[in-house]
Formats: structure tokens, C-alpha cells, sequence
């Protein structure tokens, strides 16, 4: 019975979120959204005008 409530639970976060991403996506943190603007290094955070990676070897897919 519990284990019932706790998995239509995350069910209703899981649709929740879904919905939310789909109709908000600027309302989410920034780590969980999807690459906008100038690409930036996500290692050391610097942006990559003109290139595809840093000096760091990171890579702003
Ligand atoms: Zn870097």
C-alpha cells in the first residue's frame, strides 16, 4: 500500500516536471536547461566564440 502511494507520487512529479519543461523551459535551473546563447566551457565556464573547445579541453557541445 505505501509503496503504492510512493510510486503514483513520483509518477505525478515525473508528469509534472515533464509539463514544466515542456511549456517553461526558462523557468528551469540552469544546469538543467538546454544550451542557449554563446557556448560556454563547462569546466572552467569561459565562452567559446568561433570555437568548439577551450584551452582546457573541455568541450561546448
Ligand atoms: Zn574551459
Amino acid at each position: 500500500m505505501m509503496v503504492k502511494v510512493v510510486i503514483v507520487f513520483l509518477c505525478f512529479i515525473a508528469v509534472i516536471a515533464f509539463i514544466g519543461r515542456a511549456l517553461f523551459p526558462s523557468a528551469l535551473p540552469k544546469v538543467l536547461q538546454k544550451r542557449r546563447g554563446p557556448p560556454r566551457c563547462p569546466r572552467c565556464g569561459r565562452y567559446l566564440i568561433g570555437r568548439e573547445t577551450c584551452d582546457c579541453k573541455g568541450r561546448a557541445k
